[in-house]
């Protein structure tokens, strides 16, 4: 088997390692005569899976002892929804960073659920970089301030985070989650959908402090109360049990990587030779994000017209590479270079730009 080069935005590329290790423990589960799948959620074994996968996501990520880890389901989109109805008390606004496409998202939810303030806005950039931390203005009424860490479609991404006091600072991590070393004391909630950085898509965590999940408001259901599934250690009713084994060989293997910094320094060589082959194209590509919002988890960029853009992409799938198509709203190209997608893989796509340009230049 070939594998393809894989930049596809989500669900994406797996390592071939813990697919392999998956495929060995299929069938037989550490010799149980089942699957993990065919198991009580209340068995010792997956007990031990559950248990382990949040330790390993407070070691990588090195979570303080104040926070729990939610191995939650429905995606991070309801967690758009879930975050307002647990934490937008009645007098207060969610303070909302807008960058794009994914904060929008969150935006509207907060709104059907209370009030609403949008602390900064780089609309009229055409959401091209992320905001300079003195352009974000929390009212003070604010209940929490939301950003949006890395704009998967756009392709940019905060390289320093607000210091929002005694403000809890929220950020939807869905698509650079473990891609870098975060300070997470600086936050109260951080969630991402499993489906980028950490496994298949049907698990997503929520990474939340104590104080923020003590009590959600009585008129929430159980299911969609912070507190719920504090309480019960993420088993509260039948969890997504495969897709929590899947991220659990995923954590696994990036400890084995070297951990989360090592992953920081191999992302930023990643995504170096595509920026590089961009830059030194003389303008044949375009980076759409500018400079210093760029992101290492997603490179968007343009060329000259739609037409040279669909031949690039035609031709690249006859090449092996998959994915690089731009999102649907935006258009143009887009490689995501999550966690496990290979430098071998960038080295590649860098190498095929290069060529594309010579032919077509
Ligand atoms: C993919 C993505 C989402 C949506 O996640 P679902 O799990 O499909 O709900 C939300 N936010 C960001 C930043 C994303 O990249």
């Amino acid at each position: 088997m070939t594998r393809a080069y894989n930049f596809n935005a989500g669900p994406a590329a797996i390592p071939l390692e813990v697919l392999q290790q998956a495929q060995e423990q299929f069938v037989d589960y550490q010799g149980a005569g089942m699957s993990i799948m065919e198991m009580s959620h209340r068995s010792t074994f997956y007990e031990q899976v559950n248990n382990e996968t949040q330790d390993l996501m407070r070691e990588l990520f090195q979570i303080p002892e104040n926070y729990h880890v939610l191995l939650l389901q429905g995606g991070a989109s309801t967690q758009f929804a879930m975050l307002p109805m647990n934490l937008l008390t009645p007098g207060k606004v969610g303070a909302y960073v807008q960058t794009g496409a994914w904060a929008d998202k969150a935006i509207k939810e907060a709104k059907v659920i209370g009030e609403m303030a949008v602390a900064a806005s780089t609309a009229s950039d055409s959401f091209m970089r992320v905001p300079r931390l003195d352009e974000i203005v929390v009212p003070e009424n604010a209940a929490y301030l939301h950003v949006t860490s890395n704009e998967t479609i756009g392709g940019t991404q905060f390289h320093e985070f607000p210091d929002t006091g005694s403000v809890p600072l929220i950020s939807d991590m869905s698509s650079d989650i473990l891609s870098r070393p975060v300070d997470i004391g600086k936050f109260g909630l951080i969630y991402a959908g499993a489906q980028k950085n950490l496994g298949p898509s049907g698990v997503t965590v929520v990474i939340i402090r104590d104080d923020l999940a003590a009590d959600s408001p009585k008129s929430i259901p159980a299911m969609l109360r912070y507190d719920t599934h504090a309480k019960a250690k993420s088993l509260y009713n039948t969890p997504p049990s495969f897709s929590v084994f899947m991220m659990k060989l995923v954590l696994q293997w990036i400890k084995g990587k070297g951990g989360v910094a090592q992953l920081d320094q191999l992302n930023r060589d990643k995504t170096g030779l595509i920026y590089d082959a961009i830059d030194g194209s003389g303008g044949f590509y375009k980076g759409c994000a500018h400079t210093d919002s760029r992101s290492i988890m997603n490179v968007t960029f343009r060329m000259a017209n739609e037409e040279l853009e669909k031949l690039f992409v035609k031709q690249s799938e006859a090449e092996g590479f998959v994915g690089l198509k731009g999102h649907r709203d935006v258009g143009g190209l887009r490689a995501s270079t999550y966690n496990a997608v290979t430098l071998e893989s960038c080295q590649a796509l860098a190498q095929f730009m290069k060529e594309f340009q010579q032919k077509n230049g």
